[in-house]
């Protein structure tokens, strides 16, 4: 079958605009006249810490080498015990899991929502052990997850919310931005978020038990408030330097904009999109903010004649830079998993029998349904509303053309 067209529809490439400018240049000059780039005490850091706490006003903050470092030292301020149980969404970065299971944690994968792509309560409720000690909510492609439901879940079990904002810059929930919903939150500063000093994170809590030295689960447990070396815990270092800081601190100035234009472009896609037989955007809960990192939606594959590969190929003829899923398959069906292969082919949690746990085993039907049926398109503050009008024509125009009849 064939739509393409002598001129497509979208005609003219993914909008986008330069990232980095005098803000960013600002700030790295300053740094350089500093006798350090060390981060404790460190002017960058510092102006991080506040540039973040103008949306995200956490009382304690560490800046980290990545997202995935911001969520193990989150995983590590808990304190888990061998085979203490972690529920996540199957549909995540590795970066979720990785200060889990370095912490000897066993990650406990539950269903997601059909139309949210996150984690369904009720899931979780049913995967609640007497092991379980929190809930890892991943907000993914920037769609809130229920957040109200989840803390109601995790105060009646006594369990820690750790909330996974690394696609989710901006996203509110009722009004409230993610991150200030759970008990302790991360964010990514890799080169494909929102917001990016290449690659960097930041991890925050209002909760002085979790809170106070913070650092030390990112800095060798070391105390930096004392001239005495004495570490209590094991901890790696995932410290951030002054350099990546003062980039990350002139980003979050961009946060509002950024996030204010890729809301306004994903939600009209989603009305635009919203009428079309047989396609199904993003569902987001009345009174909550999508901040849109990327756009995904379903298809109904028995309403096409076509396969989700052959419409995604159709949309890429019509100029949109349409791809067909999203991850190639839930996490726990990696190698990783699939072979328990976390410490050089063993895994101490199963192996010693803090854990009976068989990642072989683990079915989540409505994820792997979703990475069956979707399609992803990129989203960005630099398109224009005409553009977005356009690429929902295209979606249309393409349904419309592979439509059992
Ligand atoms: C990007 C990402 C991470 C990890 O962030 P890095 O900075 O790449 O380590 C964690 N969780 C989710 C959901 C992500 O998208």
């Amino acid at each position: 079958m064939s739509t393409a067209q002598s001129c497509p529809i979208v005609n003219e490439p993914v909008p986008s605009l330069p990232r980095w400018g005098d803000v960013e240049l600002q700030r790295l000059t300053a740094m350089v006249h500093q006798k350090s780039l060390f981060y404790w005490n460190a002017p960058q850091n510092a102006a991080l810490q506040e540039e973040f706490r103008k949306h995200y006003p956490l009382k304690h903050l560490f800046a980290t080498s990545s997202g995935s470092a911001a969520l193990h030292v989150a995983i590590a301020s808990l304190r888990l015990k061998p085979g203490d149980e972690v529920i996540v969404s199957p549909l995540t970065d590795m970066g979720s899991l990785i200060g889990i299971l370095f912490q000897q944690g066993v990650p406990v994968f539950t269903d997601i929502d059909p139309q949210t792509f996150n984690s369904d309560p009720e899931g979780v409720l049913r995967a609640i052990t007497p092991r379980t000690r929190a809930i890892m909510a991943v907000h993914l492609a920037g769609n809130p997850c229920d957040m109200s439901a989840l803390n109601t879940i995790a105060r009646e079990h006594g369990l820690a919310v750790v909330e996974d904002c690394a696609q989710s810059w901006g996203a509110r929930h009722q009004g409230t931005p993610v991150g200030l919903l759970g008990d302790i939150s991360c964010y990514s500063f890799n080169d494909f978020k929102h917001l990016s000093c290449g690659d960097g994170g930041i991890v925050g809590t209002n909760r002085d038990d979790l809170g106070n030295g913070l650092s030390k689960w990112g800095d060798k447990c070391y105390d930096r408030t004392t001239s005495t070396r004495d570490p209590e815990d094991l901890a790696a270092n995932y410290r951030m330097g002054e350099p990546l800081a003062a980039v990350a601190a002139a980003q979050l100035t961009r946060l509002d904009s950024i996030v204010a234009r890729r809301v306004r472009n994903g939600t009209r896609l989603t009305k635009q999109l919203g009428d079309i037989p047989g396609l199904h955007p993003p569902r987001t809960r009345s009174g909550d903010t999508h901040s849109y990192w990327f756009y995904l939606f379903r298809l109904e594959l028995s309403a096409f004649r076509t396969s989700r590969e052959e419409f995604a190929e159709a949309l890429r003829q019509q100029g949109v830079a349409a791809n067909p899923g999203y991850l190639p398959m839930p996490v726990y069906r990696y190698k990783v998993f699939r072979h328990h292969n976390f410490f050089g082919g063993t895994w101490p949690a199963r192996d010693l029998g803090a854990t009976t746990m068989d990642y072989t085993k683990v079915r989540c039907p409505v994820a792997e349904e979703i990475l069956s049926d979707c399609i992803t398109l990129p989203i960005n503050e630099a398109m224009t509303d005409a553009y977005i009008d356009k690429v929902a024509r295209a979606v249309r125009h393409v349904a419309d053309a592979c439509r059992r009849t």
